[in-house]
């Protein structure tokens, strides 16, 4: 799990990658980057690398269930408003979040290990755009990031 991390030139490309954005890229944006420098590297290479970053904590992996995932070079815990029109991702810090972790606790009996609020709506440059049919905004959602190793 955590043992066994090589830092290959290709890692470190890829990791540069996510550290020099100033955005939270998907994998897709992340392997135009790294192929700008380095023509020959594939993209599953990079979609690989980039799950291995994340489980040995030097990305963060944001996950949602219709689109790609993105990566975030902020490993603190921190939550983000995303973009129902572009995708795009902004971070904010919400203090009431830390609450809603005790809640979350108290209500399930978990040990709630982390936690991450995601509030979605529309950017600035969307909320212009928006149809009148269009009436998912202001929709907020939450959810822990899977601690899928803890099973067994
Ligand atoms: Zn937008
Ligand atoms: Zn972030």
């Amino acid at each position: 799990m955590t043992k066994g991390y090589r830092n290959t030139v290709q890692r470190t490309q890829i990791l540069d990658a996510v550290r020099a954005a100033d955005s939270h890229l998907t994998a897709g944006e992340i392997f135009e980057c790294v192929r700008r420098r380095d023509p020959r590297i594939a993209y599953g290479t990079v979609y690989r690398a980039l799950h291995l970053l994340a489980q040995h904590g030097l990305v963060q992996e944001l996950t949602f269930a219709d689109q790609a995932s993105r990566y975030d070079k902020r490993v603190d815990r921190h939550d983000h408003v995303h973009c129902l029109g572009c995708g795009v991702l902004v971070d904010v810090d919400v203090p009431v979040a830390l609450i809603a972790r005790h809640v979350a606790a108290e209500q399930s009996g978990f040990e709630v290990e982390s936690h991450h609020t995601v509030f979605a709506g529309r950017c600035r440059e969307c909320k212009g755009k928006r149809t009148t049919a269009d009436a998912r905004h202001n929709r907020a959602e939450t959810f822990a990031l899977a601690d899928d190793e803890r099973e067994g």
